[in-house]
């Protein structure tokens, strides 16, 4: 019977896009977990990486207070008192940290100061007017002329730790 028949396709069809729905959706999900899985792993990732700096820095730490105590030892730093000097030569070691972080910013600066300050040619120049000869003027006080400053010029005589006032120019 054609109604039955038409009822029955109907009923099949239904069937196969209710099954691709659910298909689709399975689909869905399974990504979503993927993503949830990666996100889930990328933290663990990270929280072992940040248990694994912590204890490096705590064996560091250990380290350092472990060499400070032998070295301490013949003053008396050990036993009772060994708790109270402890946050003592934490201080000492965050302030050694802190001056090394600041002379590496010195050096920096230093290493920017000379950059700037080369020497190049002072076309000869004399004080009594003659151009002869060779003679250094700094690349960036003066010009390289009878307005030249003569290398080494105060800036780098004193970063020489030589007295920038003597003997100016030669
Ligand atoms: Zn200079």
């Amino acid at each position: 019977m054609i109604p039955e028949q038409e009822t029955y396709q109907q009923q099949l069809t239904r069937m196969r896009d209710e099954a691709l729905t659910r298909a689709v959706r399975a689909e869905r999900d399974v990504r979503a977990a993927e993503d949830e899985l990666g996100k889930r792993r990328r933290q663990v990732a990270e929280l072992i990486e940040q248990r694994d700096r912590a204890q490096a820095g705590a064996q560091e730490r250990a380290v350092i207070l472990e060499h400070a105590r032998d070295l301490l030892e013949p003053w008396g730093g050990h036993g009772d008192s060994w708790p109270d000097i402890a946050p003592a030569i934490e201080e000492l070691i965050s302030e050694a940290r802190r001056q090394t972080t600041r002379a590496v910013q010195a050096e920096a600066r230093i290493a920017a100061v000379q950059e700037l300050h080369r020497p190049v040619d002072g076309l000869g120049y004399h004080e009594d007017g003659r151009y002869e000869g060779d003679r250094l003027a700094c690349s960036t006080c003066g010009t390289p002329d009878e307005y030249a400053t003569w290398w080494p010029c105060p800036t780098m005589r004193t970063l020489d730790g030589a007295d920038a006032t003597a003997g100016a120019q030669p």
